[in-house]
């Protein structure tokens, strides 16, 4: 009979998940969240489970109080990407052991393939992976991790970016000190264009057009805004050819995990060998946005080194403070500096995006998340981001501008 034939066919081939992929904890304490245009409060249930091999990570809030995990539908639909990344990781597998039949994966060798291919993967293993946080920013309405409708993933490596669109510039935004309005007569969002995101998006530029060549507008990079999920996967790739530029060009100044720039003529033996081997696109930008090899073909060519050597290791602090792990502090004279007391920062040599390709086309247009890279409304740039664009509770969606 057809459908006993057909019933029997879709029987064996559903795949039978390990309890890790799909199983979730509903954590002990919920979290109070308050819709701000009703002023009614709700009690959110959070979920914590693995996910891509890591747990969440609790958060506290004033009272010390501990959170972890996401709201229910963020939960499930996470699980769902799960479930599709799990089927792909089995299928390679299985394509890698024709002979033997490959019925399931460890939780351990899912981990491995979920981050192979990202920043940091060393010996074959994520390291210093920190995992995910989803609850936080309790209490504040606007912040869609306050309803656990949002997760940062792999945060230490998918930092908040300085992003364009068209000529206008956007991303994280610092504090000026209390009661200040103008900071070196600039308003906020202008003092951040010309002190924090302007130097990096320019980085971004020559970085990118070492290997990409530059746009009739003179720019390079692709950082612009695109909220429509089905373009994932145009989106994926345009974020990592910036991502992969810039280690690429850091790299050529700097050793991995080492501040101290190497020696100008390391620099200068490996940058004009990698010319020579006609590995730069012959657009490519100079430190002054001049034609670099016209430059590094000229008379002038130690000379071009040496701004260009100049120029990445001043690019280094730039991009340190465009993708800091924390807040700058921002003084009345317009003084920028780290978080205190000194937390770890990011390494530019670690470029500004690590997932894996399947996992961010299965999160934004497989299970329609929003990306905090490029979906926005304002300030896109958050790399590790991802949300149900508006808070979800108990099954209904409010929308909160
Ligand atoms: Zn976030």
């Amino acid at each position: 009979m057809a459908e006993a034939q057909a019933t029997e066919a879709i029987a064996t081939v559903a795949p039978a998940y390990p309890n890790w992929v799909t199983e979730r904890t509903k954590q002990p304490q919920t979290v109070a969240w308050t819709n701000p245009a009703t002023m009614q409060t709700f009690d959110v249930e959070l979920y914590d489970f693995s996910f891509l091999g890591f747990k969440f990570i609790p958060v506290s809030d004033q009272s010390g109080r501990q959170y972890r995990g996401v709201n229910d539908e963020l939960g499930r639909r996470l699980i769902e990407v799960q479930k599709a990344l799990y089927d792909q990781c089995l299928q390679e597998k299985q394509a890698e052991s024709p002979d033997k039949p490959i019925t399931d994966v460890s939780e351990a060798r899912f981990r491995d393939w979920c981050w192979q291919g990202q920043e940091p993967f060393r010996d074959s293993k994520p390291a210093d992976a920190v995992g995910h946080v989803g609850v936080k920013d309790v209490g504040g309405s606007r912040s869609r991790h306050s309803s656990g409708s949002a997760v940062d993933i792999h945060l230490f490596y998918n930092p908040f970016i300085p992003v364009r669109n068209g000529s206008k510039l956007g991303g994280e935004l610092h504090a000026f000190p209390k009661g200040v309005t103008q900071v070196q007569g600039m308003n906020q969002v202008q003092f951040h264009e010309t002190n924090i995101w302007g130097p990096a998006v320019d980085a971004f530029d020559r970085a990118h057009s070492l290997f990409f060549g530059v746009k009739p507008d003179g720019t390079s990079a692709e950082l612009q805004k695109d909220s429509n999920l089905e373009h994932a996967a145009d989106i994926y790739d345009r974020f990592k050819r910036v991502s992969l530029s810039l280690q690429a060009y850091f790299c050529f100044a700097f050793d991995d995990g080492n501040e101290q720039p190497k020696k100008l003529d390391d620099f200068k033996a490996a940058f004009s060998a990698a010319f020579r081997a006609q590995a730069f696109h012959p657009d490519a930008l100079h430190a002054d946005h001049s034609n670099l090899a016209a430059g590094l073909s000229s008379p002038r060519a130690n000379a071009v080194l040496e701004e260009y050597y100049r120029r990445i290791v001043r690019d280094y602090s730039q991009m340190k403070l465009a993708t800091v792990n924390g807040n700058l502090s921002i003084d009345a004279n317009g003084l920028i500096t780290f978080p205190k007391p000194e937390r770890r920062q990011r390494d530019p040599c670690k470029g500004i995006f690590n997932i894996r390709r399947e996992a961010f086309v299965a999160l934004v247009k497989g299970e329609k998340l929003r990306w905090g890279g490029s979906m926005f409304d304002n300030f896109s740039g958050d790399t590790m981001h991802y949300d149900l664009d508006h808070h979800f509770v108990d099954g209904q969606e409010f929308v909160v501008r």
